[in-house]
């Protein structure tokens, strides 16, 4: 049950996270194999619990797509997709997140990792320029 403390600290912990400076900047290669893994096995990194699934959704109406598909061997929940179809397709393309748009991202403040077979490839390139400097 969600009391409005709940909601309250979540609204905050929400608006906190986007002073968190960007630390990593990645060098993207490669293309989509279309495989639908990342549509059926996602992460968030502030959302460890059923009750913080639900907030979010609340903040966010358009995550209503996701839905929680388990828990990793850590406890962290793993969400899927609603539109993403058996053969790992998007259902709805064109009207697709932004956050779909651009993954992977190339500049996230905390440590991500691509789902093996991916076909893309990330570089870390924070690591490159301050050996230059
Ligand atoms: S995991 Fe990688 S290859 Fe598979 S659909 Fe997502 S972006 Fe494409
Ligand atoms: S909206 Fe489409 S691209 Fe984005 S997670 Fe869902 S199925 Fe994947």
């Amino acid at each position: 049950m969600l009391t409005s403390m709940d909601f309250i600290k979540s609204i905050i912990y929400e608006f906190l996270s986007y002073f968190v400076p960007e630390k990593v900047e990645y060098k993207i290669s490669g293309e989509c194999k279309k495989c639908g893994k990342c549509c059926n096995y996602m992460y968030s990194k502030d959302t460890y619990t059923e009750k913080e699934f639900k907030i979010m959704q609340m903040i966010f109406p358009k995550y209503k797509r996701f839905y929680i598909k388990g828990k990793d061997e850590q406890g962290n929940l793993i969400f899927a997709c609603k539109l993403v179809t058996p053969e790992g397709l998007c259902s709805d393309y064109k009207h697709r997140l932004k956050m779909c748009k651009n993954y992977p991202a190339k500049k996230i403040n905390y440590p991500g990792k691509l789902h093996q077979g991916c076909g893309y490839k990330v570089e870390e390139i924070n690591f490159k320029k301050f050996l230059k400097n």
